[in-house]
């Protein structure tokens, strides 16, 4: 017999999120999760992927994935400290490295794990993490697996960042104190603010992180949060994922060799999981070489990035205070945000709503994605739905 006790509990509670409007959803995409997906059976203009460069549907990273299955199969067979590290995910750090302009590179399984194996690889419970309030969960599960102190600053906010880095240090409490941020923030699309954080860390000898999920392929024409700044130099965890821009699956940390070559002896996931697969690798590391040989990309998802933007505030919806091409429209109240949605889809358009505990209660938004493989066509007809939904709703 199973678990009266987990049943309960777990009815209980579905049905109380469900009741409250805070219940996901989840819609299998059937096939492609390209610029247009089917969903049930209905075509949809798809402004809900990570896709920024529409690398997924590239055909000279299938190229490469299917000859990379011919030649090594479709596994690593083992970890990578036993013979699982083939030559593949060596290439694919290698290029990271010239991407990111570090002396080494090391990857994982995925962003979420790298952020799990990175931060609690060197921060211990003697230790304290200033950590920004709206970091990624990956962030926030990687600084308590640590045991370090954990020390949020309010969002974004340089004096509460730096009155805390004094009191930590004045403290005499830790050995040593890390910075911890997104390079993009994921809900809202505000960049972190860099030079500061780089100028606090110096000031105090922290350690600084920053995870640059949705900053690469994006910003520094497409090098990432770091570059767009000019500090290569000055962050020690230049954090970042492959299943966004690049388009496949993955993470990983740039950095200096030493900080690199400890992470190879003391992270977990990478010491006891296997690595991507050879497809994942040889896919990925030729979405980095197309990126160090043009911007053309990145390019093409800013002009439709600006083109959706500016057409949705023009309708009047409120974007936030986006600064790249993440673009939520807020709404606010939960259950009208699903509803909006729902009526986007009804229309032709899948633009997901985010509601809390992803985002804090009463900021539910519909988060829109435009890529670079949208067309102007799409994002015109995006544009003539937002304005008919947003009318009949009474939301502008
Ligand atoms: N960090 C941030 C800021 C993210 O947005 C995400 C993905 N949602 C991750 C880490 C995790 O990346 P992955 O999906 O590759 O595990």
């Amino acid at each position: 017999m199973t678990s009266k006790i987990l049943h309960s509990f777990l009815d209980e509670n579905i049905t109380e999120l469900k009741d409250r409007g805070l219940y996901n959803e989840i819609d299998p995409v059937e096939g492609a999760n390209g610029p247009i997906i089917n969903i049930d059976n209905k075509k949809l203009i798809n402004l809900s992927s990570n896709n920024y460069l529409g690398l997924v549907t590239d055909d000279r990273l299938k190229k490469v994935a299917k000859e990379a299955v011919d030649s090594y199969g479709v596994g690593a067979g083992a970890v990578r400290t036993i013979n699982g590290t083939l030559d593949l995910h060596i290439e694919l750090e290698e290029k990271l490295a010239d991407f990111k302009g570090t002396e080494a590179v090391i990857s994982y399984q995925s962003g979420f794990n790298c952020n799990m194996a990175a931060i609690s690889a060197v921060m211990d419970k003697n230790d304290a993490i200033l950590s920004d309030a709206l970091n990624h969960a990956s962030i926030i599960d990687g600084c308590r697996l640590s045991k370090a102190k954990i020390i949020p600053f309010e969002h974004s906010d340089m004096d509460d960042l730096r009155q805390k880095a004094k009191e930590a240090v004045d403290s005499g409490n830790y050995n040593k104190i890390m910075v911890i941020t997104d390079g993009v923030f994921s809900m809202d699309g505000d960049i972190a603010k860099l030079p500061e954080i780089v100028e606090i860390a110096e000031e105090f000898d922290l350690i600084s992180y920053v995870d640059d999920a949705h900053g690469s392929g994006v910003l520094g024409k497409g090098a990432g949060t770091v570059k767009h700044f000019g500090l290569q130099d000055k962050v020690d965890f230049q954090m970042g994922t492959l299943s966004k821009a690049i388009g496949v699956i993955g993470g990983y940390v740039a950095g200096k060799a030493n900080l690199i070559d400890w992470l190879k002896v003391r992270s977990r996931p990478f010491l006891f999981s296997t690595a991507v697969s050879p497809a994942d690798a040889a896919a990925s590391t030729k979405a980095i070489e197309l990126l160090l040989e043009s911007t053309e990309l990145n390019e093409r998802l800013w002009e439709n990035a600006n083109y959706l933007k500016s057409g949705l505030e023009k309708l009047g919806f409120d974007i936030g205070k986006s600064e790249t091409p993440i673009t939520p429209c807020i709404i606010g109240d939960e259950k009208e945000t699903q509803a909006f949605s729902k009526r986007l889809y009804e229309e032709g358009v899948y633009a997901k709503s985010i509601v809390f505990p992803t985002v804090p209660k009463g900021t539910g938004r519909v988060r829109n994605m435009p890529t670079a493989a949208h067309t102007k066509e799409m994002l015109d007809t995006t544009i003539s739905v937002y304005k008919k939904v947003g009318k009949e709703m009474g939301i502008i």
